[in-house]
């Protein structure tokens, strides 16, 4: 049986395998990279095709043969596409079928779903000129076509004003030899030029130019405002001139109409988007059009990373430092360090943009693994934004508020200029409390307090979603003596309200931007730069431009100088930035005030009098004597169960397996939320000196525990590179 052949299928199940077929009795072999129907037990799945290969595991006499090779055997994922998929298993550890049929739009996950015709256009042959110089004859219609034809190639869009029936008289033209079609070549970008770089930024453009054609990543580090789109725009410019295509990932938040439009207006064309909340028929046509090398510029949020691409020949991502780039269930990847390791594999560059860099990659920029580009003056020339610390201990205070930073939000809307409220928490009040006993409205299945919805009447958690009617008087002690405790983000909003009734207030949060469309009006309406107050959450801190805006007040960031969790100093320094980065943009100066009850903390006292570059030098020295990463490396064995005596006794019998070696293991601890929807949440923290230490003694533990009787009654996945503890 020496010319049997073996086909290797990854499977959508939670199994760290790959599966052998025999091929299909009928119809063509799958090529690697080609989807096929086969039978796992009962069901028939759609995997894709990882190899072919002359031998099984399994004897010959127990396989079943692939039921169908779908999209007639032809690839849909490339081989340099097969081959990251394949380290990402192995690096996430992650099942392989879960993993690769996730990179696939959802519609082709359907057996009965094909790739969509890419569109057509249509020539006359010589035989069709011949044909048209004869005169209509008694055939009008078809003369009409042959003569519109005549003036040149054409698309669907200028046969339809023929008639309803266009496609009928086309397919006769056609069998008559009088035309032929052939795939339409992609839209010739037409860019208009942008403003003259700075000398930063073009020394920018300059480095990455020069790396055309090998790997190597790119930190562009830049303030907000400091014109690292641009930087961007004249790259993506380049790439095109010279046929090649590029990869743009943007943070879930920041793929806006506004940006989409910029980068249309510069570059000339419509670039291909590809996120999430796309239906499943346009996301298939952005994905196609990408693998098929129509669309020269995809851009998308994470999910789009895994879009195959021709002539890939350069991958940006903005905001490279953005919580949303790791997925954080299910196959738990960084889209930032999968985007390096895809360039790498394909031997172009690519560039991380932000003004407030992870530390991961300012170590790697530090260390010299990555070019370092600082832009560390906005492109208009606007200063930055000087800043006031408000210790709210020592001022008066209004539903959250402080007097002197209301005045001087009064005083801003006096000069015609707009002003923002940041306060990362939505609803009204944070807590519904008894001011009699004591009661307080708390989540059943997490530990967590329910938010206040005061208008809608509700309670909230926002961590599992569950919500109850909020009472009117104390469930405890029936007192009449419900009060919200602490601010969020709509009684912000009301205490605005009545403190300015004239002016237009606009909240942007999670609840208020619920609706499609919400969000790009408010943004709209904000650029218009008439005066206006916006209150808000953490959407407010991403990558907006709003000329107008000369006045940033953030309320209450404390819980994070004091956090269990060591990252939330650099997150919390990324927002201050951020948000603060709204402030100023164009011509008039800006100014921002924090309310802070620990106006001494050293850290906000760093961030604030040397900024965030001194400021980060500062965490990844303290993250380097704890030996965390980015000075180390971490992985989480993270569990949960109904009951938390499962997730222990799983978690304690697994620390035992860990085979010896450099690696420490920490726990089994709680999670910092440690019941979330019902569930107890536990981990075990492995952390060590280098990778492939940490790797080395990772890999061959899974399969022990695999084995573990206490792992059936807990949930428990491996986490690499964890974000979130
Ligand atoms: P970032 O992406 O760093 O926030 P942008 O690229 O959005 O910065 O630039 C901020 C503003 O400055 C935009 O209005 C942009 O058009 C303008 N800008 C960028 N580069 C230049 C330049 N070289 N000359 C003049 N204006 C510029
Ligand atoms: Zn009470
Ligand atoms: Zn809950």
């Amino acid at each position: 049986m020496s010319n049997t052949c073996f086909v290797q299928v990854a499977l959508p199940v939670p199994l760290p395998q790959l599966f052998d077929y025999l091929p299909p009795q009928n119809g063509p072999l799958p090529a690697p990279g080609s989807r096929v129907l086969v039978p796992l037990g009962r069901r028939k799945l759609v995997g894709v095709v990882i190899s072919l290969s002359d031998r099984s595991a399994v004897a010959a006499g127990r396989l079943l043969p692939v039921i169908e090779a779908l999209d007639a055997g032809q690839p849909i994922l490339d081989a340099g596409l097969l081959s990251l998929l394949r380290w990402c298993w192995q690096y996430y550890k992650h099942a392989p079928g879960e993993v690769v049929v996730g990179a696939l739009p959802p519609a082709l996950r359907n057996a009965t779903a094909t790739l969509p015709i890419p569109p057509q256009r249509y020539l006359l042959t010589a035989a069709g000129r011949e044909r048209l110089q004869r005169g209509p004859g008694r055939a009008p219609v078809q003369h009409q076509m042959l003569a519109v034809l005549a003036d040149g190639p054409c698309r669907d869009e200028a046969l339809t004003p023929i008639g309803s029936q266009w496609r009928k008289t086309l397919a006769i033209l056609a069998e008559n030899g009088w035309v032929i079609s052939e795939p339409a070549p992609p839209d010739q970008p037409h860019p208009v030029s942008g403003p003259t770089l700075t000398r930063d930024q073009d020394e920018a453009v300059a480095a990455v130019l020069a790396d055309f054609g090998r790997f190597r990543c790119h930190l562009l580090d830049g303030i907000t405002g400091s014109g690292k789109t641009e930087v961007y725009l004249c790259l993506l410019e380049s790439v095109l001139q010279r046929g090649g295509k590029a990869l743009v990932l943007v943070p879930e938040i920041g793929l806006t109409p506004q940006l989409l439009r910029r980068f249309r207006h510069r570059l000339g064309f419509e670039p291909a988007v590809i996120h999430s909340g796309l239906a499943a028929g346009e996301r298939l046509e952005a994905w196609s059009a990408a693998g098929s090398g129509r669309a020269a510029l995809v851009v998308g949020t994470r999910s789009a990373l895994f879009t195959p691409m021709p002539r890939l020949q350069l991958i940006i991502l903005d905001e490279e430092h953005d919580a949303s780039f790791k997925q954080q269930d299910g196959f738990r990847y960084s889209a930032r360090d999968v985007a390096v390791k895809r360039a790498a594999e394909l031997q172009i560059p690519v560039l991380l943009g932000s003004a407030t860099p992870s530390l991961e990659s300012i170590n790697n920029a530090s260390e010299g693994r990555y070019a370092w580009h600082r832009l560390r003056e906005r492109a208009t020339q606007a200063a930055l934004p000087s800043w006031r610390v408000l210790d709210v201990r020592q001022q008066d205070i209004v539903g959250g508020l402080a007097v002197t930073a209301l005045d001087a939000i009064a005083e801003t809307l006096e000069r015609g200029e707009q002003a923002m409220v940041f306060l990362n928490r939505r609803g009204y009040a944070p807590v519904l409390m008894c001011q009699s006993c004591g009661w307080h409205g708390s989540c059943e299945r997490c530990d967590a307090n329910l938010t206040w919805h005061r208008s809608a009447g509700r309670l909230v958690c926002h961590h599992c979603g569950s919500q109850r009617r909020a009472p009117r008087l104390c469930p405890d002690c029936q007192a009449d003596a419900l009060v919200g405790a602490g601010e969020g983000t709509q009684q912000l909003e009301e205490v605005l309200e009545r403190r300015f009734p004239d002016v237009p207030i606009l909240r942007f949060d999670r609840d208020a931007t619920a609706r499609k469309g919400i969000l790009d009006q408010h943004i709209e309406e904000v650029r218009r730069g008439h005066p206006c107050l916006l209150v808000g959450t953490q959407m407010l801190a991403k990558g907006h431009h709003f000329p107008g805006m000369t006045l940033v007040v953030i309320v209450n960031i404390d819980q994070a100088l004091y956090s269990a969790d060591y990252r939330a100093l650099e997150r919390m320094g990324q927002t201050i930035q951020q948000v603060a980065g709204r402030a100023g943009r164009s011509d008039k100066p800006g100014t921002v005030i924090l309310q802070t009850l620990h106006p001494e903390h050293p850290a906000l006292d760093l961030l604030l009098s040397k900024g965030y570059e001194d400021y980060a030098r500062w965490l990844l020295e303290e993250r380097r004597l704890a030996g965390l990463p980015p000075a180390g490396y971490q992985a989480l064995l993270r569990a949960d169960a109904h009951d938390r005596g499962s997730v222990e006794r799983f978690l304690e019998e697994a620390a035992a397996l860990f085979p010896p070696g450099g690696t420490r293991l920490f726990g089994p601890m709680p999670a910092i939320m440690e019941r979330l929807g019902g569930r107890s949440r536990m981990y075990l923290v492995l952390q060590a000196a280098s990778r492939s230490e940490l790797h080395g003694q990772i890999d061959p533990w899974l399969p022990c525990l695999r084995e573990l009787k206490s792992g059936r009654k807990a949930r428990w996945a491996i986490d690499l590179d964890p974000q979130e503890l």
